[in-house]
């Protein structure tokens, strides 16, 4: 037997860098065994005991490690807000969320000069009627909101409502539009107190010169942060004729997050898509109760119809009506929806993802079609690599640290 072969009986996980010795890890990376300096996962048995050691470390591992915190986002379309069924189903599946677990509710806004009467009342509504503190929860609206009148900031303050800033990419930009945000909006609303993070959509269009950008805003919003999604992790992002795409400069855009994160290497909680795989790295990302990832996202349709996903909201998995929910007892709702991911969405089920060494620490990602000449399977893959690529180095950071408090609290047990 190799060591290959029993990292995978138990889905371990492999890391190795340039000059240190390799190391391995429980499949949910809380973990680890250090191992010799030159060894190899094609060590067979009989050359050392590493093997023995190894499989002793798997056994000693708990399968059922401290949950980590679920983390759900349900996003809605501002053209859609007015629909009855809608808030009815969304009252009930707040009220159904687990005791502990993180809901952001997530107007998405395309239209700058946005009736606010009618958000702030909708905001209102879903506050009073569904949310408790038995969760954490807010909501947030993502958009290009117009100036605003001191009344209509006063009363998103007292709503504590969270403000985005999407620029990059919206429905009906232009291209001359694609690096471009109002400054002065931006500022009016960080001087007034709001935290207001410009989330700049990336694509072929403007990957290559959203550094400047990315820094001039950071001024305008006071250092309130920002994001770089791929225009795909926008809801407006529908696949027509005209929308910019991100499969000419998958490179770029791994490049530009790698230089934002060493430019800014706080990972604030606004900085998507880096600081979720910051926490995969440090928390974990596998609910072993519910046998699924800890990150969900749900997608209110224009048909009235929740849907799920992982990363590309136009690949969300239609789970149920609105209307089904809100007339299901919400303490059925959640263990439905557990297991509806647990149907569609298990990585050991999932052609991407079956093989993937990190799928019970990144949780996988959405169903599509495994065909290169199909769009998304390029899509995904370029979200895979970026997401290999900060898992690893957040986990070789975590182990840097915890070797280094382990070493610490050996000398402090010397006797003096
Ligand atoms: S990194 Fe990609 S392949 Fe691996 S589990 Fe995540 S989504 Fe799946």
């Amino acid at each position: 037997m190799q060591l290959t072969e029993v990292l995978r009986e138990h889905a371990g996980i492999w890391l190795e860098r340039a000059g240190r010795p390799p190391v391995i890890l429980d499949r949910y990376a809380r973990h680890c065994f250090r191992l010799p300096q030159d060894c190899q996962p094609d060590v067979a048995e009989g050359a050392d005991d590493t093997l023995t050691q190894v499989a002793a470390f798997f056994a000693a591992s708990p399968e059922a490690p401290s949950q980590p915190r679920r983390r759900y986002a349900v996003h809605l379309l501002r053209e859609h807000l007015a629909s009855r069924e809608l808030a009815d189903g969304l009252g009930t599946l707040v009220r159904a969320m687990p005791p502990g677990c993180v809901l952001r509710v997530v107007l998405h806004v395309n239209d700058p000069e946005q009736d606010w009467s009618e958000v702030l009342r909708w905001a209102a509504e879903v506050r009073k009627n569904a949310f408790s503190q038995k969760f954490k929860a807010w909501i947030e609206v993502l958009g290009r909101p117009a100036a605003l009148d001191e009344p209509v900031k006063e009363a998103i303050f007292q709503r504590a409502i969270q403000l985005g800033y999407t620029a990059g990419w919206w429905q009906g930009c232009s291209p001359a539009q694609y690096t471009e945000f109002d400054g002065q909006v931006v500022r009016d609303l960080a001087e007034f107190g709001f935290r207001i993070p410009v989330i700049w959509c990336a694509h072929d269009g403007n990957v290559r010169d959203l550094m400047g950008p990315i820094e001039a805003a950071l001024d305008a919003n006071l250092h309130s942060g920002f994001a770089v999604p791929a225009v795909w992790q926008n809801p407006y992002y529908s696949d027509e004729k005209g929308e910019p795409d991100l499969a000419e400069q998958g490179e770029a855009y791994l490049r530009l997050l790698a230089d934002v994160y060493r430019r800014y290497p706080h990972t604030d909680d606004a900085l998507a898509p880096i600081a979720e795989l910051a926490e995969l790295a440090h928390c974990g990302g596998w609910h072993t109760a519910d046998q699924v990832a800890t990150h969900w996202n749900l997608l209110a349709r224009p048909d009235s119809v929740f849907a799920v996903y992982r990363q590309i909201p136009a690949l969300a998995r239609p789970w149920k009506a609105c209307d089904q929910v809100a007339a299901m007892d919400p303490a059925e709702v959640h263990s439905d929806l557990m297991q509806f991911c647990r149907r569609e969405f298990s990585p050991d089920a999932l052609p991407r993802c079956a093989g993937c060494q990190w799928r019970y620490v990144c949780g996988g990602t959405d169903p599509a079609d495994p065909d290169p000449t199909d769009p998304n399977a390029s899509r995904l893959e370029l979200l895979c690599e970026y997401r290999r690529l900060f898992l690893e180095a957040f986990v070789w950071q975590r182990l840097k640290v915890e070797q280094v408090s382990h070493q610490q609290s050996q000398q402090a047990a010397v006797p003096g």
